[in-house]
């Protein structure tokens, strides 16, 4: 019996030996015949779990399942949310800007956005003029008729700017170097200052015209010759033009223009005016050979250019009673001072402020001078 169950049992074992029940025999690299668990068979089938990992690798269980999925779904739809949110309110925006019953249509029902609107757009258009007093009754009956009435009998003020030489002496304030001279006028022209001529002037301080932005006028005194050579180049290249006071008498002689320069000057925009034959202090001199200075030196400049040369300019800034008087009786419109300031519908037309350009000042202070209001 026991010789039986021990035959039968080499039999089993050389059987299963031979044909590898419950177990896989593998050979290793180096040649060593190895017996593996059935659980690492099944892990060399293919097939055995096609139910549970979606994925052929199934190596970690609990990656496939948390990694994949939240990473896609969740990054991609708060970026969408967020990119219809926006595109959302673009479209609002611009349909509101596009159209503006659209702006009134969505905020009626809200009462704020309707109010504001309303008050903004009652003070711009005609509070003074509308008589309605419907809306703020204070306000117009402040507005309406005091402002107009004022404005038409506000003066105008335009700043006159007075030049003389222009070239380098820095112990001479009468100089103004070219360099500071194109300073200011890229200063004017980058600050939105208009330069008038000495008609237009007139017409605006008449109120024939209205008034444009920022208006200034350029004059000269005593026509030296760097005022052709120096500042008629920068004045066109910059398109501005000038007024400049000449004295018949001074005219070709050293340092002077002579009229063949003048003539170029008067051809280029400039308007050439009287300032007295021989540059005389004109209180010191009795009133025929005042009135001879001023007449003449009209009559002389007419004569030579064929303009109305009607503008005087007092030698020094010097004047009496007595040239008031025959600048009225010699049919003289205007007459600049020095005296410093802006020029104004308020003051007399024979005193007329002017702003004194010195070489010796600084651009900053220039500036000051120009801007100031009075
Ligand atoms: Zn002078």
């Amino acid at each position: 019996m026991r010789r039986t169950f021990w035959v039968a049992g080499c039999i089993a074992i050389l059987w299963m030996v031979t044909f590898g029940i419950g177990g896989v025999m593998t050979r290793n690299d180096s040649g060593i015949v190895q017996l593996t668990s059935p659980h690492a068979a099944e892990a060399l089938a293919p097939q055995p779990a096609p139910e549970s990992a979606p994925a052929p690798a199934a190596e970690p269980l609990q990656q496939p399942q948390i990694a994949p999925e939240p990473v896609p779904k969740l990054v991609p739809e708060p970026v969408q949310e967020i990119i219809q949110e926006q595109v959302q309110e673009q479209v609002q925006t611009t349909m509101q800007e596009l159209v503006p019953g659209t702006v009134q249509s969505s905020p009626e029902p809200q009462p704020a956005p309707s109010a504001q609107p309303q008050a903004a757009a009652s003070p711009q258009p005609a509070p003074a003029e509308s008589p309605n007093p419907a809306a703020a009754e204070p306000k117009p009956a402040s507005n309406p008729a005091p402002s107009p009435e004022k404005r038409s009998e506000e003066p105008v003020s335009i700043p006159v700017l007075n030049y003389h030489s222009i070239g380098h002496d820095p112990d001479n304030s009468l100089l103004l170097a070219p360099e500071k001279l194109e300073k200011q006028l890229q200063h004017l022209k980058e600050e939105g200052y208009t330069p008038l001529t000495l008609e237009q002037f007139i017409l605006i301080m008449e109120k024939r015209e209205p008034a444009p932005p920022k208006p200034v006028l350029l004059t000269f005194d005593d026509g030296y010759t760097d005022n052709y050579t120096e500042a008629m180049p920068l004045l066109r290249k910059y398109e501005v033009p000038a007024v400049v006071f000449v004295s018949p008498g001074m005219v070709g002689t050293p340092g002077y223009m002579t009229w063949e320069q003048i003539k170029e000057l008067d051809q280029s925009g400039w308007d050439i005016m009287p300032h007295g034959m021989t540059h005389p202090h004109l209180p010191k001199l009795s009133a025929a050979k005042q009135k001879e200075e001023i007449a003449e030196s009209r009559r002389l400049i007419e004569q030579e250019l064929g303009n109305k040369a009607d503008v005087y300019c007092y030698p020094y800034g010097e004047f009496n009673q007595t040239t008031l008087d025959i600048l009225k009786e010699n049919g003289y419109r205007y007459a600049f001072t020095i005296e410093q300031g802006r020029a104004s519908s308020a003051q007399s037309p024979y005193k007329l402020k002017r702003i004194y350009v010195s070489g010796k000042e600084s651009i900053s202070t220039w500036i000051r001078k120009l801007s100031a209001s009075s």
